[in-house]
């Protein structure tokens, strides 16, 4: 584990680095208070900073302070290193941010065990930030496909659209259905079905650009978001995406599955200021719309009345 020590002694800095490099740590130089800040503003800071409380540049309890200001992640834990040793310092350091002290000139043993602790606080926030994201990841993204989920796919079409009125530019907006799914279950088994909607997930994502939200919004019906496309380009996506999911078919262990999706597009423009619901009812009725025309296809709905742009 690296170890940032600052310290404007030589002597000091020597002594520190060659007792962490005992114990198995990688030290960090920082020769004043600006430097050992700059690292630890810096991508990839050392986790455990000891700073030296007086050193040109910048005090270790100014750096505690802008370090705790700035509230990053991941958290760094901070001995303070004082020839101090009088209550009021170390209570303004603690305040100032500090972790923890050790004064000067220092115990091995101590400073080893109040390393280890740091160890722990830090290694403690690492698991919570691992623990996090994952929970993170589960509420917003489909288990079975990895898409968007429901919920997630809907706060980004919220998110486009404000940003439609105060960017001036359209979101085109995609609802599509797997076609006959039902015969996929019945006919291959729910297992196939499931890897099915993976591979068709999988499509969709090939097929559009990496900042279009693609969401799970229901069994076999996909949303899907075109942040700054207009209605013909809105249209021709969706017509892509039609094609990318029926050019071949899926093929599992022993079989080939035929696929096709119908789908219900629109376009929200900056003037218009249609609602979330009013264009996703607009986007359901064109794919209710591309169902009854006979599938695999497209009906783009301009917001209003839905007409058949495809086969
Ligand atoms: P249509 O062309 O009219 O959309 O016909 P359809 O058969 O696709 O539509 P229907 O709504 O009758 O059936 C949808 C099927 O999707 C039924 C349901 O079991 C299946 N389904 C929904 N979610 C999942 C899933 O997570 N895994 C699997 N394997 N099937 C699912
Ligand atoms: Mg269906
Ligand atoms: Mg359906």
């Amino acid at each position: 584990m690296r170890i940032l020590i600052a310290d404007d002694s030589l002597v000091s800095r020597h002594l520190l680095e060659a007792t962490l490099r005992k114990w198995g740590y990688q030290a960090v130089i920082a020769n004043d208070g600006a430097e050992a800040w700059r690292i630890l503003d810096g991508p990839d800071a050392p986790r455990i900073a000891i700073l030296d409380w007086m050193m040109p540049g910048l005090s270790g309890p100014e750096i505690c302070r802008k370090i705790r200001e700035k509230n990053g992640e991941p958290y760094i834990y901070i001995l303070l290193l004082t020839s101090r040793s009088l209550r009021e310092d170390l209570i303004e350091g603690l305040e100032a941010g500090a972790d923890d002290y050790v004064t000067k000139p220092f115990d091995n043993h101590e400073l080893n065990v109040r390393l280890r602790a740091g160890r722990r606080i830090v290694d403690l926030q690492a698991q919570l930030l691992t623990a996090r994201e994952a929970l993170r990841e589960q509420a917003t993204h489909d288990v079975l496909t990895g898409l968007w989920n429901r919920h997630a796919i809907f706060d980004i079409l919220h998110r486009e659209l404000a940003r439609t009125s105060r960017e001036q530019r359209p979101v085109g907006i995609i609802l599509l259905d797997l076609d006959h799914f039902k015969n996929v279950n019945d006919t291959h088994g729910h297992i196939a079905g499931d890897a099915v909607l993976r591979e068709a997930a999988q499509r969709m994502l090939a097929s559009v650009r990496p900042y279009d939200g693609v969401g799970r919004y229901g069994g076999e019906e996909f949303l899907i978001i075109l942040p700054g496309c207009d209605e013909a380009t809105t249209e021709a996506q969706a017509e892509r995406l039609r094609k990318a999911i029926g050019a071949e078919p899926v093929v599992l262990t022993g079989t080939q599955i035929h696929l096709t999706a119908s789908f219900g597009a629109t376009t929200a423009l900056p003037d218009t200021q249609s609602g979330a619901e009013q264009l996703i009812h607009a986007a359901d009725e064109a794919l209710y719309r591309a169902k009854a025309l006979g599938r695999d296809r497209v009906v783009f709905s301009p917001c209003g009345e839905p007409r058949a742009t495809s086969r």
